[in-house]
């Protein structure tokens, strides 16, 4: 049974510019993510997932359709919603340390200080950080401050996490650690995460469902269900029939010639 949606997408469109240089970055998106549910979105490079999650965080007004988070229409930035860049070193703030990159936004919160450090404290043990919390940005690898982005989002306790491409920066090893920790974190905070990727593997490997985006101008082609079992795990998830069988189905769509793609939303 589902639940009301968390995040409602409809008919979304949007279009950069006028008259002859008007160029539309986004045709028509509509799926919505249900409360716990992990959605990836996954498409080619260009075909707008950068414009789709500023839209969704409400800091670019679609020229046409709605967005609404916990039912209500986002017309700016909703509280209750972060984001994860795929920019982690300029998404810290490299004069404070990790403990402080996680305690700043939770200033708006007026949490309390013992509420606050608790909140900074659990993060950071949940991303394996807890022994780092003095250090600088600097100090750090790609993969460690990306993770300190995450504890940052989950201390916020966001009822919706966007994640835009945030591993495709970082070494293939560490990439499928931080997927897993990705995995981890959802299970322990319950939480509605929305991840925007180009990385087929990943889209399904972390997903309930995968949104499947065309090349510009962009629509939603299909949402695929994937009914993986978890844990998931990074070998043997991979070498399940079902997950080939997924990951072969999504590239398909995503590699198929312009031409042939299909112009109206499939649905499943
Ligand atoms: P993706 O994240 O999938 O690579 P983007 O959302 O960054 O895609 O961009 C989608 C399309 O919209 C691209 O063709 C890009 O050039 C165009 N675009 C993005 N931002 C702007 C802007 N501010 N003005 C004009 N065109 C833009």
């Amino acid at each position: 049974m589902r639940t009301a949606p968390m995040l409602d997408v409809s008919s979304l469109t949007h279009t950069y510019g006028g008259g002859t240089t008007a160029h539309t970055a986004l045709a028509d998106i509509t799926f919505s993510v249900a409360e716990g549910e992990l959605v990836s979105v996954v498409g080619p490079s260009g075909c707008g997932k950068t414009t789709l999650l500023r839209i969704l965080s409400g800091l670019q007004r679609p020229t046409g359709g709605e967005v609404s988070f916990q039912g209500r229409p986002v017309t700016g930035v909703p509280e209750g919603l972060a984001m994860v860049f795929q920019d982690y070193a300029r998404s810290l703030y490299p004069w404070q340390t990790v403990a402080g990159n996680v305690r700043f936004p939770l200033r708006h919160l007026r949490l309390g200080r013992a509420e606050t450090d608790r909140r900074v404290h659990e993060s950071l043990s949940a991303v394996g950080l807890e022994g780092h919390a003095g250090k600088y940005p600097s100090q750090l690898s790609g993969g460690m401050q990306q993770r300190v982005a995450i504890a940052r989002a989950l201390a916020y306790q966001p009822g919706v996490l966007l994640m835009d491409e945030p591993f495709a920066s970082i070494d293939a090893q560490t990439r499928e650690d931080l997927e897993d920790l990705v995995l981890h974190v959802r299970e322990r905070y319950a939480m509605t995460i929305v991840f925007v990727t180009h990385d087929i593997d990943e889209s399904v490997y972390l997903a309930d469902r995968v949104v499947v985006l065309s090349g510009p101008p962009t629509r939603v082609m299909t949402t695929i269900d994937v009914p993986l079992p978890h844990p998931r795990d990074q070998i043997e998830t991979k070498e399940l029939r079902e997950f080939v069988a997924l990951r072969g189905e999504v590239a398909r769509l995503i590699r198929r010639p312009s031409t042939e793609r299909t112009a109206e939303p499939i649905s499943r």
